[in-house]
């Protein structure tokens, strides 16, 4: 099994030690993990690793990786943030470090009128500005050449119709190929509430995202696929990857990767399922 997207206390949004992430992975039967907390960014210091606190960061990653040799393949990464204007900026911190994997994820989406919405103020994603300003965005991070995945690509459909995300998706979908870069399956769809645009009201436990409309798309423009639970808590490392996977192998997804020194490492969907007769240790 692979989880390449999980987050520690170093995000100060999210909890447990790097070994305590470590621990909860190996029990949950995961082979290559790669921990991914939020990369320092402008627009705010108190969700995410500040610069002064990544040697330290990287060396608890190094430290896990020596205690917990031959158990699990420990990769280092970044969830790194994109907005128009950011890429010296991203270019910068990622000349400063060796790391495995670099996403790029859209968290924030700075309004025509000025105003920051985020994208888990889930009665705003509908609004067409947002929506505008998001696609653009989009376009910007794929095209930029600094990430190896695109984070949560489609977390749109916690609040906007999937027919809408589905046609503004037309225009980008060749750009995964063209650009080499990765679209991320991200499992924290299926734990996360979503919005109702009708009735107003929160929603738990509906599959939100990843995309089921978007995968054969993806798939028929050869775009290659990174699979993570995004946990921001040790007990959600690993969490509906399983799940997710017995619902897209079906509709399609027959290889996911991993990235090792910014490399892509790709590894076919029957070996990550256990009822796979197949199956064989990934690493
Ligand atoms: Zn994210
Ligand atoms: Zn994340």
């Amino acid at each position: 099994m692979i989880d390449s997207h999980s987050h520690t206390m170093y995000s100060k949004h999210a909890e447990g030690t790097v070994d305590d992430l470590v621990c909860a992975a190996i029990s949950a039967g995961i082979e290559v993990l790669t921990i991914t907390d939020h990369a320092p960014f402008p627009v705010d210091s108190d969700n995410r690793l500040l610069e002064t606190e990544l040697d330290r960061y990287f060396e608890d990653i190094e430290q896990a990786r020596q205690n917990f040799r031959g158990r699990i393949q420990i990769l280092s990464g970044l969830e790194f943030d994109y907005m128009p204007g950011t890429d010296e900026y991203n270019r910068n911190l990622q000349s400063r470090y060796d790391i495995d994997f670099a996403i790029g994820s859209i968290h924030y989406v700075r309004l025509s009128t000025g105003e920051l919405v985020r994208v888990w103020d889930l009665p705003r994603l509908a609004d067409p500005d947002f929506v505008d300003h998001y696609f653009d965005n989009m376009e910007g991070l794929l095209s930029c050449g600094l990430f190896d995945a695109v984070g949560h690509a489609d977390t749109l459909l916690r609040g906007v119709q999937a027919n809408v995300v589905d046609q503004r998706f037309e225009r980008l979908l060749p750009l995964f190929r063209e650009y080499d870069i990765s679209f991320e399956l991200n499992a924290s769809g299926l734990r996360k509430s979503s919005f109702d645009p009708c009735s107003g009201a929160k929603i738990a436990g509906l599959w939100s995202y990843p995309s089921l409309g978007l995968l054969p798309k993806l798939i028929s423009h050869h775009t290659s696929f990174t699979i993570g639970a995004d946990a921001h808590t040790p007990r959600d490392v690993g969490a509906g990857i399983q799940e997710m996977l017995n619902v897209l192998q079906p509709a399609g997804l027959h290889t996911v990767s991993y990235y090792e020194r910014r490399r892509r490492v790709d590894v076919p969907v029957n070996r990550l399922r256990p009822d796979a007769s197949t199956r064989k240790p990934i690493a």
